[in-house]
């Protein structure tokens, strides 16, 4: 067939032009040269198209061979997803390699998803039953952890004529529906779906939840809703890694999809060395059994970098509309960007600030605006999330540069890493004055319903402290500390109490690594009983040096790495001490 047979004109790096392309349409995938490379149409003037080549383009010229599949980017949806690394268009990582060996082999055409694996089906729908999309009919046990749920596809609705328990692979027909209009539609566990379009949803809830994260600094002060959007800056060594690691690990999520846009080949061989590595606290199994990474290799050209995110969102959304909580990383939406400019610039679109294409904000809020919790498709009211938690890299740290700024702009909490707390060995180096969530008063009730009434007014109490803490310190270092008030002493001295005994957080300390909420609350409450009592002394004229080395305050240094499971007997047990070394400050 030469119908839509196009031609090479122009190659510059990842973008070509070719002709006689009148047939096609704007983000169409195409075949280009005899090669067969991946491409993806992004403009179409009178007959010539430019493309968007997701593979090596070296060696192509003019007159060679463009022809359209007539369809947009797609991603397969169904058993095999989990524990795969795919590459930005979906290509799987380690069955390529198996193919090719180390280097990808230029158009390779390998499909995501295998065909030949079988997979034990559970039919959980019967004959004679009404099935709407969205709907599951089955489910696929895909490793020990993870439950695959099949679902109805969108546009299908009508009744279930056959459907069969056994093994299958993912192209086999595993029930038949018969539609309104009478016509007979087999159903497989596979499905398609553009990258470039969101998966349709009943309805967006507001969230309301909190998605916890075991994480103190995040829970109590900056917390994130499930279904909802964070930023974190990532300057080198400031912690990043091990802050992504904590949250895919601990977040209350049913699967993480973790995608890796390296610049530099060794950031991603990292990622790709380092998660599979991780286990899985919940269950003991390797954290992969609940995660799909997308990756971007350092062979493959910018185009693929773009591509990534929508890949990586769109398997995302495909699981949230199974009724599970995902939490999404982008690491790092700055080199996706890059490859926004790039490719911009090879189009010779106009350009905005740094070269960036004036529509980089509306691209990332696309983006962004994908996450959420939703009453998914179906006849009942299933309900899923996706938490995207996007990292920034601002070169030099500098949070003015654009993708941060337009970042900024979208999401609803920052967690500002520092590079000074992390030299300082502060960890996680979350800098508690620069950040923020804006969740705050969505969560208030969520957070007085299931932990206390009181956790708001502790919280706002330690966020008090430590900004007071910051405003005393610049007097100390104007005029010394010897102009401060006993009392103004207490407050510094409980809000290093704050960061040393609960902000700090030592990852790799079996107990530390991760704080309930009921925890997290006791050591609150109980540092914020030092600093009042300890206030009340100062003013009764209680010298504060013995209210500072008190024996009880060891204990409270000691809290973090009290068993989670022993509840709140210890607790009690130090809130007591510290009220009777208090009292009996005051009456000697
Ligand atoms: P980045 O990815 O930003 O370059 P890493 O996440 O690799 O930095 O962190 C650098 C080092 O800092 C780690 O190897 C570890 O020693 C230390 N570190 C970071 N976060 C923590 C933490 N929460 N608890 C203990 N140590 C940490």
């Amino acid at each position: 067939m030469m119908m839509n047979q196009g031609r090479i004109v122009k190659v510059s790096g990842p973008l070509v032009v070719a002709e006689n392309m009148r047939n096609c349409n704007m983000l169409d995938v195409v075949h280009v040269s005899e090669m067969n490379l991946i491409g993806e149409i992004l403009e179409i003037h009178e007959d010539k198209a430019s493309i968007q080549v997701y593979e090596e383009t070296s060696g192509l010229g003019p007159g060679e061979p463009v022809v359209t599949t007539n369809a947009p980017l797609s991603v397969e949806l169904g058993p095999g997803l989990i524990e795969n690394i795919f590459d930005g268009i979906q290509r799987p990582l380690e069955a390529m390699r198996a193919a090719t060996g180390d280097n990808i082999t230029r158009g390779i055409k390998l499909q995501a998803l295998s065909r030949e694996k079988e997979w034990d089906f559970v039919p959980t729908v019967m004959p004679g039953d009404q099935v709407q999309a969205g709907d599951i009919i089955g489910t696929v046990q895909e490793n020990e952890v993870f439950e695959h749920r099949i679902m109805v596809p969108y546009d299908i609705e009508g009744t279930i004529e056959s459907i069969e328990k056994g093994r299958f692979t993912i192209d086999t027909p595993v029930a038949k529906v018969k539609t309104k209009n009478g016509n007979t539609v087999e159903l497989t566990m596979l499905q398609k779906w553009p990258v470039r379009k969101e998966r349709p949803y009943k309805e967006k809830l507001s969230p309301n939840e909190p998605l916890i994260t075991g994480q103190r600094i995040i829970d109590t002060l900056f917390p994130i809703a499930s279904g909802g959007v964070a930023a974190i800056p990532g300057p080198f060594g400031s912690g990043k890694t091990v802050v992504q690691h904590q949250l895919a690990k601990w977040a209350e999520a049913d699967l993480v999809v973790y995608i890796g846009c390296g610049e530099r080949g060794n950031e991603m061989t990292d990622v790709l060395m380092e998660f599979p590595e991780l286990k899985d606290p919940k269950t003991g199994h390797p954290l992969m059994k609940r995660t799909v990474l997308i990756a971007n290799t350092s062979d493959m050209p910018v185009a693929a970098r773009e591509a990534s995110i929508y890949t990586g969102i769109t398997i995302a959304e495909y699981f949230r509309d199974m009724g599970y909580t995902v939490a999404l990383m982008a690491d790092s939406t700055s080199r996706w960007a890059e490859a926004l400019r790039e490719m911009s610039g090879r189009l010779e679109e106009m350009p905005g600030e740094e070269g960036y294409p004036a529509y980089l904000a509306s691209r990332l809020s696309q983006f962004y605006e994908r996450a959420g919790k939703v009453k998914t498709l179906s006849s009942g009211d299933r309900i899923g999330a996706i938490s995207a938690i996007g990292a920034v890299s601002p070169p030099g740290g500098d949070l003015s540069e654009p993708v941060t700024q337009a970042t900024l702009r979208i999401v609803k909490v920052f967690w500002g890493l520092d590079y000074n707390l992390s030299y300082r060995r502060h960890f996680p180096a979350i800098n508690w004055l620069q950040s923020y969530s804006l969740y705050l008063d969505k969560l208030d009730e969520w957070y007085r319903e299931n932990v206390s009434r009181d956790w708001n007014k502790y919280r706002s109490d330690m966020m008090r402290i430590l900004q007071e803490e910051a405003e005393l310190q610049e007097i100390v270092q104007l005029v010394g500390i010897d102009s401060l008030s006993a009392t103004d002493r207490v407050t510094l001295e409980a809000a290093r109490s704050i960061r040393e005994d609960y902000l700090q957080q030592n990852a790799f300390n079996e107990e530390d690594t991760y704080t309930t909420l009921d925890k997290q609350f006791r050591m609150l409450k109980i540092i914020l009983a030092f600093y009042e009592k300890s206030q009340e002394a100062a003013k009764k004229g209680v010298d504060i040096n013995s209210l500072f080395s008190m024996p009880v305050r060891e204990k409270i240094s000691r809290m973090k790495y009290i068993p989670q499971t022993e509840e709140g007997k210890p607790f009690d047990e130090i809130e007591e001490e510290l009220s009777k070394q208090i009292e009996s400050l005051i009456g000697g």
